[in-house]
């Protein structure tokens, strides 16, 4: 079953321990913080339906199962197409 993050914008920190955490459940990030004009913008995967991630990932490294985009980081050659 897919779960829903709801983020609210204007209380992150730009800590990134969020990105971290995604680190050591998924084996890579599936999460990242940028920064506009100073201000840190947290993204995260939406397990998008039918994901366009997976069929330009030119290694096979994105996986759908059960709803939930999975990427291996051993077939992950970081190309950053996704
Ligand atoms: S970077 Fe992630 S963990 Fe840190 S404050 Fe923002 S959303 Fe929370
Ligand atoms: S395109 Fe892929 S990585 Fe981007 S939000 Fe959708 S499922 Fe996640
Ligand atoms: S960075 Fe490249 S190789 Fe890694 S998951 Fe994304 S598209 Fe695939």
């Amino acid at each position: 079953m897919s779960q829903n993050v709801f983020l609210i914008m204007n209380r992150c920190l730009g800590c990134e321990e969020c990105v971290e955490a995604c680190k050591r459940e998924n084996g890579t990030a599936l999460c990242f913080v940028d920064s506009y004009h100073g201000v840190p913008v947290p993204f995260r995967c939406a397990h998008c339906k039918d994901a366009p991630c997976e069929k330009v990932c030119p290694s096979e490294a994105i996986e759908i199962k059960d709803d939930i985009v999975l990427i291996d980081a051993e077939k992950c050659i970081g190309c950053r197409s996704c």
